[in-house]
Parts: C-alpha cells; structure tokens; sequence
C-alpha cells in the first residue's frame, strides 16, 4: 500500500493539480479548500456536497491531520500552553496570549533554532529541523480546535484574532515553508486572517527579508537588541554574518515594498548592564534617524530561564530607557511578560525536558 498524502499544507495550486490528477473539475478545489480551512473538518465522509465516490477516493490517497497535543497548560493570566507533537514525534510548544475579547496565536517555525542567540531558551537547543507547511498551518488549526472557532467566524467575533510568528525558530531560515504556510493561512475562502494580523519576527536574516515583503507583506518585527554591531555580535552572533547596517538597510527595503504608513516593530531585549544604559538608548536613536525608518520599539524585559547567564534589567532602567526613546518620537512600550509561570514567555520555549527543572 502506498502511504496516503498529507492534504492540509499543499497551496491551493498544488491542491487543484492534485484533483485535476484524480479527474475532478476546478470547482472541487474550492469545495474541499471550504472544508478543510473553513470549516475545520478533519474527516473526509463529512464533506457533505462532495460526491461519495470522490470523498472515497480522498480518503484513499490523503489524510487531513493536526499535530497531537501532548501537554496543556494554562497560565494563572490565561495564558495557555500546549506542547505539540508531529508525525515524527518531533515537538514544539504554543502559546495563546488572550486578550479582552482577541487573542494572539504565537507560532513555530523550525524544531530548535540554528541562530543560537545567547540569551534565548530555544536557541540554547540546536537546530533539529524545520517544520513543513502543513506543521505551520496545523498548529493554528489545533488551537481553533481548542477554542472551538470553526467554521471561521467573522473577523471581529474571533478570538484567536492575531497570529504572531514569535515561537520557536526562525521563520527566515525556513522561508518557503513559512511563505506556503501564511498565505494557506491568509486565503479569504479558509482561515483568514489577513496580512495585518500577522506578524514574523526575525533576528534579521537580512537577504531574506524583501521576499517576504513581497510575498505575504505581513507585519514585520525585529529582533535588534543593542544599538551598535558591537554589542549586538556579544549577544547574537548571526551579526557576524548580517551586521546592522545589512539588517537596517534590508528594513528599508521592506518599508519601501509594504508601504510606509506600516511602522516596523525593533524588538528590545533589556539585559542588565549589557544594553540597557542611556547611552545605549541615545545610540539607538541616533541609529534609527541614520535610516529614516518609521519604527516603534517593544521593549522586552528579559525572561530568565534555567542556566541563563543574563538577568533583566530594573524596572528604573527600563523605564527611564523607554523615556528616552518617547521622548525623541518613538513609541516604546514595555512588554508585559505573560506565562511566566508556566515558562511560555517569549525566549522561554523548548521542545526537551530540561534536567534538573
Ligand atoms: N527567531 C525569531 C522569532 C522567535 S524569538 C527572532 O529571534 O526574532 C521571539 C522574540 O523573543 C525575539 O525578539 C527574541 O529575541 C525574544 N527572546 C528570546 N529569548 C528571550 C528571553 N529569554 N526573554 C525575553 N525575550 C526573549
Ligand atoms: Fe533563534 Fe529567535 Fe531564539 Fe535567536 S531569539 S535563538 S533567532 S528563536
């Protein structure tokens, strides 16, 4: 017996030469991509207007599956984590962050992460692999399961509303499969959830970043963490490789391709006496002003995790570095850690039982 084909994943494109393949006429792609990503089903015989010779046929040659869920936990701020596991029993975890009434999914995008940024959980796990486009799309899908949102609700009863590209990984060294998974993710007839909904953080995978400008055009978010190459290669050495001014300029390029009015979020990690002065501050300005960008901060308080050398910075500093940003234009909002005490915390994750935890 030949092994079935994992339906969820393949584009729409890829899905309509598949049932070309099989003898179907166009409109068919339509119909099962309704079933599959706007309803949610995960049994082929429950494609109700599909004849059932064809929905045999389906069930012959394809599955439709979602990562199993091995551990569920929810944070006392209503966070919730799960620990996913994939075909190959490989794992990642996910977070949902809720809001008053919306709600962000945060996504994976590779089994460990290759960038090895020193103050980063995953990243003090090696690279295993990237996940598939279906693994991509399947982690959303598993939490709407969770929630109950399917059929897709309309935009504004929904509440996973948001989906930021912020777990474990990073999105730009997987970038077709990243590509794949955010547009099935983006089709009005499926999940929806539009490009301004989504957000892809990247530690600045500098020649990667005009495709996905290009490409999915979705909220772009930065990991800088220091406002000079010096200071940032200590921290992240992939700046050896792309250095700020690549990184800035690559930014530009994004900006010139998405539109300005779309502010590029630089993420800020405040590690205690590593970036966190008010020169570092002013040296930040100075940077952003050099490259014109419209820009706004996050600034991060660092997440502490077992055998972290770093520790985050007062609430005095990081205020008064906030301030200092505000007070030359930028927004510069404080991040409120949320999870912590389940370890689903940004640069918290892990797909490995941790000893001595
Ligand atoms: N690889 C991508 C996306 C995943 S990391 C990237 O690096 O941008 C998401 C965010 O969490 C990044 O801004 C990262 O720098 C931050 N982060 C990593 N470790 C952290 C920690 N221990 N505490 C707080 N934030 C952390
Ligand atoms: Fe990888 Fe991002 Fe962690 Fe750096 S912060 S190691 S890029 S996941």
């Amino acid at each position: 017996m030949t092994e079935k084909k994992e339906i969820i994943g393949l584009s729409r494109e890829e899905l309509q030469a598949e049932l070309t393949a099989l003898g179907e006429k166009p409109f068919r792609t339509k119909q099962i991509w309704a079933w599959l990503y706007h309803q949610g089903v995960t049994d082929f015989a429950a494609m109700s207007n599909i004849p059932k010779e064809l929905r045999e046929k389906l069930a012959e040659n394809y599955v439709i599956s979602r990562p199993k869920i091995v551990t569920e936990q929810k944070s006392s701020d209503k966070t919730h984590k799960w620990l996913l596991e994939f075909a190959d029993g490989q794992r990642v975890e996910m977070v949902y962050i809720p809001e008053e009434d919306r709600g962000a999914v945060c996504i994976s995008t590779q089994v460990g992460c290759a960038v090895n940024c020193t103050f980063c959980h995953t990243g003090s796990q090696k690279l295993t692999r990237n996940l598939t486009a279906a693994e991509i799309v399947g982690q959303f899908m598993a939490a709407r399961d969770v929630y109950n949102e399917w059929p897709t609700p309309t935009d504004e009863t929904r509440y996973l509303s948001n989906i930021v590209v912020m777990g474990m990984g990073e999105p730009l060294h997987n970038v077709e499969n990243v590509i794949k998974a955010l547009k099935i993710i983006g089709d009005g007839d499926g999940i929806a959830v539009s490009k301004r909904k989504i957000t892809l953080s990247t530690s600045g995978i500098a020649p990667k970043m005009a495709e996905i400008a290009r490409e999915l055009g979705v909220k772009l978010a930065v990991s800088l963490h220091a406002p000079n190459n010096e200071k940032r290669s200590k921290i992240m050495p992939i700046n050896n490789k792309y250095p700020l001014e690549e990184v800035m300029e690559a930014c530009q390029v994004y900006q010139g391709i998405t539109g300005r009015r779309q502010a590029i979020t630089f993420e800020y990690l405040m590690l205690k006496d590593i970036n966190d002065s008010r020169e570092d501050a002013q040296e930040l300005v100075r940077l952003m002003r050099k490259y014109n960008l419209v820009a706004k901060f996050n600034l991060i308080p660092f997440n502490p995790w077992p055998g972290c050398i770093y520790q985050p910075s007062s609430n005095n500093r990081v205020h008064e570095f906030s301030k200092i940003l505000e007070s030359n234009g930028f927004a510069a909002p404080i991040r409120v850690a949320r999870g912590q005490d389940i370890l689903a915390a940004c640069g918290q994750l892990k797909s490995k039982k941790e000893t001595g935890q």
